[in-house]
Formats: structure tokens, C-alpha cells, sequence
């Protein structure tokens, strides 16, 4: 059965995995007799570690690329993980916390590193404050206990799943090349045997923009996806080593400019890329759809955040609003940057062992926060 979705907690995703979750509008600017504050940080508390090696992944390489390889472990260890914890709740003011926790692959951590994460939450939960967690996954590890878990504890599951088999084997596969269809539809099965809250989310790349009534026909039917998300893929050919915006005024592409097509000849961008018209032409095809079949039934993200943006408030999606950097993503050496889109070491804006997360967050040391203190 498609449940009937909230519309005050929407939520978005980084372009590989990450759900980023928004926390309602506030009616009041007040909360407990005091200025309302909220921020969200992506926890990667296994970094860049995955167990399986999708062709379009961006994080795969930032193990190469960030400085906690060098000097810590690949996995936030205990003191690190109830240090942040406590630290995310304090320097928050608001009625609900929302936690996210991301990797790579995150379970490959183990479910007693997520038991241990419940119980430092409700160790320092303030009265009348609710937590949530949201966790993002490739699906390949989850079992019955997983699914137990997470059901007991209310977590919202991200499932990435990027259409039928033939779509999805394309570009997630496993270290050995084969693709990984079986087993996320083996999670598909456990989060519905076990009634998880989850969430969809499907990249479109050259070839899943390519069928997006067959995708969202899949997800609709076979899935019983009940919220679902669709993130373009763009990178350019030099993402594994380059930093976004560090282009030179007179270098950057222009919309129009032929270099921006993936596939074309002298393309700056990578061949599994979306093309601006592709995604444009994939969101058109399955809003058709949707909007003479599933409104009220089927959640898509997109569309709703749109509507959102339609009725005169901010776009709920940071690409589509006037403002970003209040989403922080910190690796497992504490190290945080302004975005999980910004994991280089150009965007580091601190570390939580010296640095307090909201003064981060709400710092205009933040090289692409742009209006987040206007907002404030
Ligand atoms: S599941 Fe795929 S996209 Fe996500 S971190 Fe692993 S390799 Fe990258």
C-alpha cells in the first residue's frame, strides 16, 4: 500500500545517496522562549567506504582525495560519534532534530554502531524535543535484524535503486563488476515485510533518462516506492581531483555551450552524465504520468518541492532555492565542509573538535553560503 506522505518534512538527496532531511518551517521564529535554531550536518561516519563500486559514484574518490585517510581511522569511533551527537543536539533549538547518517555504505558499520548511535541520542534528548534518524543505503546489506532495527526506531531509509534491472546494473555494480539488482530488490521485499519508512532515490544518468516512464512505471508498481526522488547526474571529467567553482571567470561553460553535453567530442563532462534537456524531457515525461494518475498517492520529491516554491515559499531543494550552506557534511575524522557536494579541501569550514557546528554552519567562512544569514 502507498502511504499518504507529509508534506512538511520534505527531504532531498545528494546526487549519489544522502537523503538531506528539512525540518518543517517553523510557524514561530521562537522555540522554548527562545530564537529557533536548526542546521543539518550529513554524518559520513565510515566516509567514503562502500562495498560495492558504482561507475558514477563521487565519493568513491574522495578517499584519495581528503585528509582524514591519512591521519584517522576510515570510522568514527566512539568518543568522535557521542561527541558529535551531543554537539548536533546542544547547538539546535527547535522541536524536532533530524539526524543523517551516509556513507559510502554506512551499515557496513554494523547495526551495534547504530544501537550505540540510539542510545547517545536518548542519553542527551531534551525534554519534549523529538529525534529522527534517516539513513541512506544501497540496500546490499540489509537483513531481517537491520530491517527489526530500524523499524523499532523509526528511521526513514533512503534506498537507491535507479530503475528495472537492465537500468540499474548499468552503472551500480560490485567490486567485481556485476550488478547489484537482486539484492536491493531483496531490500525492497525486508523494508516492506518489516514496514520501514523509506524513500526511493534513482540518479538519471545518459541512459536512465533515456526511459523515464519505464522507471517510474518500476518504482510505482513493482517497488510500491512511496516517496520518490530523482537526481540528475553531472560531473565533470575532473571531479575526482577539482573542487565545483574553481573555474576562472573566463573559462566557465555557458548554458548552450557544446562542451556541457556529455558525450560530445571535447565534453568536459563525464559520458554517464544527464544532458540539461535529457533531465528536463525526464522530469516532463513522468510528471504526465503522475499528475493524471497518482496525485495523493505517489510522493515525488521533486514536484512537491516545487509546488512548494509555486505557492510563495522557499524551494525546499537547495539547487532550486536562493539559498545553501546551511546543509553540512562531516567526514569521520570530524572534519566538515559546506556540502556534501563540496566534500574537497577548499570547502573545509572546520572540524567539530574545534569548532562549535552552528558557528560553522551560520559562518560566512562558507565559500558558497550565500544567503543562509539573511535567512537567520
Ligand atoms: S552505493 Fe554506489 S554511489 Fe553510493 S557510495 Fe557506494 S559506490 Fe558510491
Amino acid at each position: 500500500m502507498i502511504e499518504p506522505v507529509s508534506n512538511n518534512r520534505l527531504m532531498f538527496m545528494s546526487n549519489t545517496q544522502a537523503p538531506i532531511t528539512q525540518q518543517p518551517f517553523p510557524k514561530s521564529k521562537m522555540y522554548k522562549g527562545k530564537a529557533s535554531k536548526r542546521l543539518h550536518v550529513m554524518a559520513k561516519p565510515i566516509g567514503a567506504v562502500c562495498n560495492i563500486d558504482c561507475k558514477y559514484c563521487y565519493y568513491l574518490s574522495k578517499q584519495d582525495l581528503l585528509e582524514y585517510k591519512k591521519d584517522c581511522s576510515p570510522k568514527m569511533n566512539d568518543e568522535m560519534l557521542e561527541a558529535y551527537i551531543r554537539q548536533y543536539i546542544e547547538v539546535q533549538n527547535t522541536p524536532e532534530i533530524i539526524f543523517s547518517w551516509q556513507g559510502g555504505e554506512p551499515t557496513m558499520l554494523g547495526l551495534p554502531y547504530f544501537e550505540k548511535i540510539v542510545e547517545f541520542q536518548k542519553k542527551y534528548q531534551p525534554e519534549g524535543v523529538t529525534i529522527s534518524n534517516d539513513l541512506q543505503t544501497n540496500g546490499t546489506l540489509l537483513n531481517d535484524k537491520w530491517c527489526e532495527f530500524l523499524k523499532a526506531n523509526n528511521f526513514l531509509v533512503g534506498l537507491s535503486i535507479d530503475g528495472p534491472e537492465m537500468l540499474h546494473n548499468a552503472y551500480r555494480t560490485n567490486r567485481a563488476g556485476k550488478g547489484t539488482f537482486k539484492q536491493v530488490m531483496a531490500a525492497v521485499e525486508l523494508l516492506h515485510k518489516h514496514e520501514v519508512r523509506f524513500a526511493t532515490l534513482t540518479c538519471v544518468n545518459n541512459l536512465t533518462s533515456q526511459n523515464a516512464l519505464e522507471i517510474y512505471r518500476f518504482l510505482r508498481d513493482e517497488v510500491k516506492s512511496p516517496q520518490m526522488q530523482f537526481i540528475p547526474i553531472v560531473e565533470q571529467k575532473s571531479f575526482r581531483t577539482t573542487a565545483p567553482q574553481t573555474w576562472s571567470v573566463n573559462e566557465q561553460p555557458m548554458q548552450g555551450d557544446k562542451r556541457l553535453i556529455p558525450g560530445n567530442a571535447n565534453s568536459i563532462m563525464e559520458p554517464w552524465c544527464v544532458s540539461d534537456h535529457a533531465w528536463g524531457n525526464f522530469l516532463i515525461t513522468i510528471f504526465d504520468e503522475w499528475v493524471q494518475h497518482d496525485i495523493g498517492k505517489v510522493f515525488v520529491q521533486y514536484f512537491e518541492a516545487s509546488l512548494e516554491a509555486w505557492m510563495g515559499r522557499r524551494n525546499p531543494l537547495c539547487t532550486l532555492s536562493d539559498l545553501c550552506g546551511k546543509g553540512l557534511a562531516m567526514e569521520p575524522n570530524g572534519d566538515v565542509f559546506t556540502c556534501d557536494h563540496y566534500v574537497y579541501p577548499e570547502y573545509k569550514i572546520g572540524n567539530i573538535h574545534h569548532d562549535k557546528l552552528d558557528k560553522m554552519a551560520f559562518s560566512k567562512s562558507s565559500k558558497i553560503l550565500v544567503l543562509a544569514s539573511q535567512e537567520r
